[in-house]
């Protein structure tokens, strides 16, 4: 499957519009995006105008230099991160995608070295990364276009320079710090990535959170999302190599790594993005998002993925409590078309009855009960009530259920970040500034125990060092094994790092293998050299 003609049919047929909220979020938002857009090219001085933009943008999203930043991340803390535990060796053979490549079965066992840089070098020497840097306290610098001949060298410049956040862009057609000497300098491929961020679920967030707060109660919505955008990127487009990330601080990121996404044209990542794209400006426009019945094959499997989510995470007072309150299932049934009104009045007299003693789970199922037989009675020639509602209502009670249990969970995608192959994106194993989380990888067979709370921050990641290292003390020398391990294998990234090099960048350096066997065979046959 290779470009556009990869793309199925997108589920809505009208124009899709991306949710709006009134925060203000949206252009603090582009603001960030526009200081990762493709024509920036800041080097070292003369970066520091922008640097004062990118700092612009960034207090605006947060004050800066909160107290407990100081706690959780520093200078020398990341300093430690980046010398000790950062996994470069992953980073590089992944990034690599070199099917001649040691594979990662085993820990290095000699040294961080221990993986051949020889091999392979021209995806890796051609990628682009840019560094924020931060010499001055508050004062970043963003340096873009900056590529490494090596493992080494990516290793060394980055414990050296200690940047504050490591962005990944794409693979160009010559190692982009040479950038300038080539005319043809353009970009060749790139991971087929996603950004959800809970900051575009604001106005759904009953929980209270806002802006960069997130809690257990609404990283149920970054759960709900992987898991749709999992289903659809496997089943409907067959990708299989696909790895997430937390972002370290509310959001997730997906990296789509097969060679044929990897090779999407920019308008073939858009065609992808916007199939994803259902969620419409539903507070502003309550029309925007047109649902058909029998719903699109996309959309009913990702109802059937996310109702039993949302009766268990949005419904009730545990959770968003839509249907835990007078108050909220007020809210909840004037979104019910006008015309209807009997259904909601139906309701709330049932609801407001001292006797009723109904959970939110069964006021929802009363609801489609209630609505299923308002739709029957109208549709039956001869009752009171028949043909009273117009098709177009008709159609909006009839896909009602679907709408509400989309605008709480289905995936607000920020598509900028999907539809051009140059858009920077957040290097995964870095370290969030405000909140020193490292962005892990997360599992996504076991996507609903991943707590971003519970993962590792620098100071914790540190003691546990310290720990492993007192615990092991008197082992040493002894036991060779434990010597030999990695620094973060003693640590608790190891889980996530482990199941990362086993699960996506394992399986993935197999099939690059298997190809080129398969390449290498036909060549011989077409040689006639067997
Ligand atoms: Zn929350």
């Amino acid at each position: 499957m290779t470009s556009s003609e990869a793309v199925p049919v997108s589920p809505s047929n009208t124009p899709l519009v991306k949710s709006e909220f009134p925060s203000g979020m949206k252009s603090k938002k582009r603001e960030r995006d526009n200081n990762t857009s493709s024509d920036e090219d800041v080097e070292h001085e003369s970066s520091v105008n922008m640097a004062k933009e990118t700092n612009k943008a960034t207090a605006l999203v947060t004050p800066k230099k909160e107290k407990k930043d100081d706690y959780v991340f520093s200078p020398e803390l990341l300093s430690m991160y980046y010398s000790r535990l950062f996994p470069f060796e992953l980073l590089y053979s992944w990034l690599s995608y070199d099917p001649s490549s040691t594979p990662l079965i085993q820990s290095p066992s000699k040294s961080r070295n221990a993986i051949p840089s020889k091999a392979a070098p021209s995806v890796f020497t051609k990628r682009e990364f840019s560094f924020t840097i931060e010499k001055i306290p508050g004062e970043e610098i963003y340096i873009r276009y900056k590529s490494f001949p090596s493992k080494k060298e990516l290793e060394s410049t980055i414990c050296k320079m200690k940047p504050h956040k490591i962005d990944i862009g794409a693979v160009y057609t010559h190692p982009p710090k040479d950038k300038d000497a080539f005319q043809d300098f353009k970009p060749t491929q790139r991971e087929l990535v996603f950004d959800i961020d809970l900051t575009d679920y604001d106005g759904v967030r009953n929980c209270g959170c806002k802006n960069a707060q997130i809690c257990p109660k609404c990283w149920t919505m970054m759960t709900m999302a992987m898991k749709v955008l999992q289903r659809g990127l496997t089943e409907d487009f067959g990708f299989q190599h696909i790895a997430w990330f937390y972002s370290g601080r509310r959001g997730v990121h997906a990296w789509v790594c097969d060679s044929h996404a990897r090779n999407l044209s920019n308008d073939a990542r858009s065609a992808v993005a916007s199939y994803f794209e259902v969620m419409a400006d539903t507070e502003h426009n309550k029309d925007a998002m047109n649902l058909t019945s029998p719903l699109h094959p996309l959309l009913a499997r990702s109802y059937d993925i996310l109702e039993p989510m949302f009766v268990k995470h949005i419904l009730p007072e545990s959770g968003h409590g839509i249907l835990a309150s007078s108050d909220e299932w007020e809210k909840l049934l004037s979104t019910l078309p006008e015309s209807a009104q009997k259904v909601s009045d139906k309701l709330l007299s049932s609801w407001s009855s001292s006797q009723n003693i109904s959970t939110p789970e069964e006021k929802w199922h009363q609801i489609q009960k209630t609505i299923d037989i308002f739709l029957k009675a109208n549709k039956k020639v001869g009752s009171k009530q028949a043909r009273t509602l117009s098709y177009v209502d008709a159609n909006k009670l009839e896909t009602w259920k679907y709408r509400t249990v989309f605008i709480f969970t289905y995936p607000r995608l920020d598509i900028n970040v999907s539809k051009m192959q140059n858009h920077l994106l957040k290097s995964p194993f870095c370290v969030h500034p405000k909140t020193g989380r490292v962005c892990v990888p997360i599992n996504i067979e076991k996507v609903e125990a991943f707590d971003p709370f519970g993962v590792p921050t620098l100071p914790q990641l540190m003691q546990e060092l310290d720990v492993y290292a007192k615990e092991n003390a008197i082992m040493e020398g002894e036991d060779e094994k434990k010597n030999k391990l990695m620094d973060w294998e003693k640590t608790s990234l190891r889980e996530p790092f482990d199941y990362f090099k086993k699960n996506v960048l394992i399986p993935m350096q197999n099939e690059l293998r298997r190809d080129l066997r398969q390449e290498k065979e036909e060549q011989a046959a077409y040689n006639g050299d067997f």
